[in-house]
């Protein structure tokens, strides 16, 4: 039996000998099984791909892809996915927020034969600004209320699964691409396994408030036609709305004659109007805009350099 691990690298130089350190470790336990290390390094700015390097020449096992540039945590994780061999899968961050010693316990379930797939959640957010946690809170909430894909509140990047489930991920192969929809969309039986949050050992995290929106934007639209059919909806219930004060307006000056008056709350309406009608050509711009971006087909990742001999590109 054979694990792959794919570790997406981004400016990671000093959390990844911590973390190779442990991989190690948790590996050697593991001796009954055969482990493959696909580390990505996703266009890093610092000395990254030489700690990789490095690694690669101490243990075989250690093989690594090299972005041309920073293509994004998908994007990597994509590239792992094309390129694992192992008959298990996981996909485990470089910092140590995703715990290789639950390693041996996520093959064991898989081992069991009931489940496809062991992934993990964090029971808390303790660390984490609580503003950012809010926010968290009310995306989920969202998304599960919204798409087809249900996500669980918490849910890691971090699982384990069976080549089967790997191949149905490596077929869906969208450019806008949010994971955590697309392990819930491809279903299988995964086991969700929760942890306390651990944070990470070195380093900075890369998300931005702003990219963090921008991602949960992305987590909608791309499972979900639901806010498309908010902008119809609101249509027809102002439609209706319109119509229904058309009558009143008509009957009123027929009984009571119109002096004109009411000029600024006409002015709010044609604001108020406006506003939700540049709104609804947003929510179709947002989807017309990946609509153009998948059109065009571009790689998913373009490889600089590897170890490998045998690379898929997608
Ligand atoms: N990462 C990546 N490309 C990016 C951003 C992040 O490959 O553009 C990697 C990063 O090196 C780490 C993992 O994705 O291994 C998770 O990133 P991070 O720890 O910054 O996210 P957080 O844990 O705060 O959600
Ligand atoms: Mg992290």
């Amino acid at each position: 039996m054979k694990i792959s691990l794919i570790v997406p690298c981004y400016n990671e130089e000093k959390a990844l000998p911590l973390f190779f350190e442990e991989i190690k470790r948790v590996s050697s336990e593991m001796s009954e099984y055969e482990f493959e290390m696909l580390f990505i390094d996703d266009g890093s700015k610092d000395n990254t791909l030489a700690v990789i390097q490095g690694f690669a020449k101490e243990d075989e096992r250690v093989k690594y892809i090299a972005f041309s540039r920073n293509f994004g945590k998908e994007a990597a994780m994509y590239a792992g996915f094309c390129n694992s061999t192992g008959d298990y899968t996981a996909v485990i961050d470089a910092d140590m927020q995703d715990p290789p010693s639950l390693l041996p316990e996520m093959v064991k379930i898989l081992e069991e034969g009931e489940y496809d797939s062991v992934a993990t959640r964090r029971k808390t957010r303790k660390g984490e600004p609580k503003i950012r946690s809010l926010f968290a809170k009310m995306f989920y909430k969202l998304m599960n209320k919204f798409s087809d894909a249900n996500i669980v509140d918490g849910a890691r990047d971090f699982r384990l699964m069976k080549r089967e489930m790997v191949e149905a991920i490596v077929n869906m192969c969208e450019t806008n691409r949010f994971s955590k929809g697309i392990f819930a969309w491809v279903g299988f039986k995964t086991y969700w396994l929760s942890y306390d949050n651990v944070e990470r050992v070195a380093g900075k995290t890369k998300w931005s408030f702003w990219k963090l929106f921008k991602y949960s934007i992305d987590g909608i639209t791309n499972f979900s036609s639901t806010p498309l059919k908010i902008a119809s909806v609101t249509g027809i219930f102002f439609t209706f709305l319109a119509l229904i004060m058309l009558v009143f307006v008509f009957v009123r000056a027929l009984l009571f004659q119109d002096p004109v008056q009411g000029w600024p709350s006409l002015v709010c309406i044609i604001l108020f109007i406006g506003g939700i009608q540049l709104f609804c050509i947003g929510i179709i711009g947002q989807y017309l805009s990946k609509m153009y971006i998948e059109t065009k087909k571009r790689p998913h990742y373009i490889v600089a350099k590897t170890n490998k001999d045998d690379i898929v590109k997608k």
